[in-house]
């Protein structure tokens, strides 16, 4: 993500200051890529993790149309956000970043460590797709929700369509 941003502060600073510039160079040795590390951690928090901002939205919506559900069953293949046995649909609420949303703006793999992230997400892609594959397998519908899909102001339209397509399965 960001990098150390001082260099070119420093290039500016060593022509007046040589001691200022060790000591920033210091600094900027002993905390190496601080920015990117909070930033990554902040996507693995929110995107990685249960219970998530875009998750929870959607277990509102759907309770308050009268869906009941499963969460995470450990059971299924991919362990699926929500399970919806009436229906026997399971439904995948993805962050955009963790599993690699195909050309969204969410999806930007960081500037470091990038072989790192790249083959990450990559399995992440694979797992995605062999979970869907057995669920289909074993006769379960499969729907999966981006999270970027319900992000400014497309929510109420994508969650309505959500519990359309459950409904009228
Ligand atoms: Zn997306």
């Amino acid at each position: 993500m960001l990098k150390c941003r001082h260099t070119y502060y420093d290039i500016l600073i060593s022509k007046k200051s040589p001691f200022l510039f060790i000591l920033r160079s210091y600094f900027c040795t002993i905390m190496p890529d601080v920015h990117s590390v909070q930033t990554r951690s902040f996507n693995m928090s929110r995107i990685k993790g249960k219970n998530t901002k875009p998750e929870m939205m959607v277990r509102k919506f759907l309770f308050s149309q009268g869906l009941r559900y499963k969460l995470h069953d450990k059971t299924l293949p991919g362990k699926p956000d929500m399970v919806f046995p009436k229906f026997k649909t399971a439904l995948f609420i993805n962050g955009c970043f963790w599993h690699g949303h195909e050309n969204c703006k969410y999806y930007v793999v960081p500037k470091t460590r990038t072989d790192w992230w790249q083959a990450k997400i990559n399995g992440n892609r694979i797992k995605d797709y062999d979970s869907i594959k057995k669920l289909e397998q074993q006769g379960w519908k499969v729907i999966v929700i981006w999270e970027c899909e319900l992000k400014h102001g497309k929510a109420d339209e994508k969650l309505k369509n959500i519990a359309n397509e459950l409904i009228n399965k």
